[in-house]
């Protein structure tokens, strides 16, 4: 089988289902790409490793993986 034979790989429903999933609750969270200012998830008490460019989210609403740049609503300062 030569590599174009080999069929084009397209999103399953799954691909669907999370894609909506993870769009409703980054409206939710007004989740962005980008910082607020000097707010940005790496400043954040919910990001898991600041020494870290994409890590863990542990805030209960969100729970997914983000950029170090990113940010949302429910940003809060390091103690
Ligand atoms: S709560 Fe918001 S700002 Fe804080 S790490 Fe999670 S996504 Fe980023």
């Amino acid at each position: 089988m030569t590599p174009d034979s080999l069929p084009k790989p397209e999103p399953k429903a799954i691909d669907e289902q999370k894609m909506i999933e993870l769009k409703h609750l980054t409206q939710d969270a007004v989740l962005k790409g980008k910082p607020y200012g000097d707010e940005r998830c790496n400043n954040c008490l919910y990001y898991a490793d600041p020494s870290d460019s994409i890590q863990y989210c542990w805030h209960p609403k969100l729970r997914i993986l983000v950029g170090e740049q990113w940010w949302c609503q429910w940003w809060e300062p390091i103690e």
